[in-house]
C-alpha cells in the first residue's frame, strides 16, 4: 500500500504540532500555509508597539521543519475541498489552493488536518477594517505600529494642542487580553519610550481609551485577578469604559454607545482606532463545513468528535481555534495539544490500534497588563503583580519558536527595561502606492 498522504492546512500552533507529531511515522506530510512563517501571536502586540521585531516572533516554517524528512511545506491558501468516498479513515479528498499570483493547484490527501485559525471579526461592519486594524497577523501588527508611530510624529509637527489632540488619542475596542495588553503598551510607549525624544509634544499626554462591552475587562480570568488588573490599568493611565459598544469608526473619530438605557452615544476625535473585539473563523472553514455537510457555530467553529475528527469523516480532523469541543478556549495550548492528538489518531490508524479521546491538560492562562504587572492562572494557582509578570515572561520565552528568537527577545526586553527605549519602531508603507500617503 502507498504511504498515506497527510495534508495539514495552516502552519500555526495546531498545524505545526500535528506535523511534528508525525515525524517518525510512515506517512508523507504536506503543510500548506498561506504565509511563509509560523507566527507567535501572543507577542504580536509587542511587535506593534516597538518592543520586539517582527523577525523574532515569526519563524520561517521551512526552517522550523527542515529536519523532518517526511514533511513538504507548500505556500498557498486553501480555497476549497472535495471529499471522496464515504468519509471512512483511508478515504481521501482533494484541496484546491491558490498561489500568490492567483493561479491554483491541487493537493490530494488521505488524511486532512485543518488548523487554519480565526480572523478578526467586525460583526457586520467590515468597512471598519480600513480605519481600525485588528490584531491577528503580522500585517496587522505592522499596520498598528505604523499608525501609532505616525500619530506621534504627526502630533509633533502640529502647532496647537487642539490640532494635536486627535493624534494623541488612541482608542482600543475590546477589553479581552489583546485589548488590555495593547492599551497598556501604548501608554508605556508614550510615557517611557517616547517621553524623552519629542520636543513639541509631551507624549505622556497621550490618551488611551479602552472600550469594552462587559462589566469588567479580562472576563476569562477570576474576578479577584481582574480587579487587580483594572487597578494597574488605572494607575498607568488607561481610561477604561465598560458596558459600551463601538458603533461607528471613521478616519477621524470613533462612536461608542452605552449598552444600558438611555443608550448614550459619545464620539471621540481620534485618528487611531484599534480593533480587538471578537474573532471568527477564516473563510475557508465555511468551504470545509459545506463540503463535509456539517454546521458551524456563531463564530464559525466546527464541532468535532472526541478524537477531533469531523462527524461522518473520520479522516478529517479540525484542531485549534476553529475546533469546537467542550467549550475549550481559543488558546495556543489547546491548538498545540489538539494538533498532537490528531497526529496520534492517524498513527493509531496506521497500527490498527484504537484512537484515544482527546483529553486537554489545562496548563493555565496569562495576560500582560503593564511593566511589572501580569496575571497568571494555572489550576488553583493565581498570580498577579511582579510575580505574575516574571512568570508571564518565562512562559512566553519558553513557547517562542527557536533559540535565536528566544535570545533576541530576551535582549530586547532587557534593553527596554534598562533604558526605557524601544528600538523596533521602523515603519514601512507596504507598497510604493501606499507609501505616498503614509498617514492613512
Ligand atoms: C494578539 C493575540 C494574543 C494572544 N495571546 C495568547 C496568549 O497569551 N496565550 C495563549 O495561549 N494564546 C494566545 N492567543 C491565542 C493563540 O495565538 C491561538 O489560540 C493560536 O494561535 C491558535 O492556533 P491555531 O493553529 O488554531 O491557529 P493560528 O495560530 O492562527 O494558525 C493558523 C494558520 O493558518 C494559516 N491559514 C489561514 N487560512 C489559511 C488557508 N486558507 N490556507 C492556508 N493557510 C491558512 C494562517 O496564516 C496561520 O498561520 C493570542 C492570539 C492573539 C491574536
Amino acid at each position: 500500500m502507498a504511504r498515506p498522504r497527510v495534508l495539514v492546512l495552516g502552519g500555526g500552533f495546531g498545524g505545526l504540532h500535528a506535523a511534528r507529531r508525525l515525524r517518525n511515522e510512515d506517512v508523507d506530510v504536506t503543510v500548506l500555509e498561506r504565509g511563509t512563517s509560523h507566527v507567535f501571536q501572543p507577542l504580536l502586540y509587542q511587535c506593534a508597539t516597538g518592543l520586539v521585531s517582527e523577525g523574532s516572533i515569526a519563524s520561517p516554517l521551512r526552517h522550523l521543519l527542515r529536519k523532518q524528512k517526511n514533511v513538504h511545506v507548500a505556500l498557498g491558501e486553501a480555497t476549497s475541498v472535495t471529499a471522496v468516498g464515504d468519509g471512512s479513515a483511508g478515504d481521501g479528498g482533494v484541496v484546491t489552493a491558490s498561489r500568490f499570483d492567483g493561479s491554483t493547484f491541487e493537493l490530494p490527501y488521505d488524511y486532512l488536518v485543518v488548523a487554519v485559525g480565526m480572523q478578526q471579526a467586525y460583526h457586520g461592519h467590515d468597512e471598519y477594517v480600513q480605519w481600525a486594524p485588528g490584531m491577528k497577523t503580522l500585517d496587522d501588527a505592522l499596520a498598528i505600529r505604523r499608525k501609532l508611530i505616525s500619530a506621534f510624529e504627526m502630533a509633533e509637527s502640529l502647532p496647537t494642542p487642539e490640532e494635536r489632540r486627535p493624534w494623541l488619542t488612541f482608542a482600543v475596542a475590546g477589553g479581552g487580553p489583546t485589548g488590555v495588553e495593547l492599551a497598556g503598551q501604548i501608554r508605556e510607549l508614550a510615557t517611557r519610550a517616547l517621553a524623552k525624544e519629542f520636543d513639541s509634544i509631551h507624549p505622556s499626554e497621550a490618551r488611551v481609551l479602552l472600550f469594552h462591552g462587559g462589566d469588567r475587562v479580562l472576563e476569562s480570568f477570576p474576578d479577584s485577578l481582574t480587579k487587580k488588573a483594572q487597578r494597574t490599568l488605572d494607575a498607568v493611565g488607561v481610561e477604561t469604559h465598560l458596558g459600551v459598544h463601538v458603533t461607528d469608526v471613521t478616519a477621524t473619530d470613533v462612536e461608542v454607545t452605552a449598552k444600558a438605557e438611555p443608550k448614550t452615544v459619545t464620539r471621540y476625535d481620534t485618528h487611531t482606532v484599534l480593533w480587538t473585539a471578537g474573532v471568527e473563523a477564516v473563510p475557508f472553514v465555511k468551504q470545509l463545513a459545506d463540503a463535509m455537510g456539517v454546521e458551524q457555530d456563531r463564530s464559525g467553529r466546527i464541532a468535532v468528535q472526541p478524537d477531533l475528527s469531523i462527524p461522518g469523516h473520520s479522516n478529517v480532523f479540525v484542531v485549534g481555534d476553529i475546533m469546537s469541543l467542550n467549550k475549550l478556549a481559543g488558546v495556543a495550548e489547546v491548538a498545540m495539544q489538539g494538533g498532537r492528538a490528531a497526529g496520534a489518531a492517524i498513527t493509531a490508524d496506521l497500527s490498527d490500534s484504537a484512537r484515544k479521546d482527546f483529553k486537554y491538560r489545562d496548563l493555565g492562562t496569562a495576560a500582560y497588563i503593564a511593566r511589572g504587572h501580569a496575571l497568571v492562572q494555572a489550576g488553583p494557582l493565581r498570580m498577579s503583580g511582579f510575580l505574575g509578570w516574571v512568570s508571564w515572561g518565562v512562559i512566553h520565552i519558553a513557547f517562542l519558536a527557536g533559540n535565536r528568537n528566544r535570545v533576541g527577545t530576551l535582549i530586547n526586553w532587557a534593553a527596554t527595561l534598562a533604558t526605557g527605549t524601544r528600538r523596533e519602531r521602523a515603519i514601512t508603507y507596504g507598497d510604493p502606492e501606499t507609501a505616498r500617503r503614509p498617514y492613512n
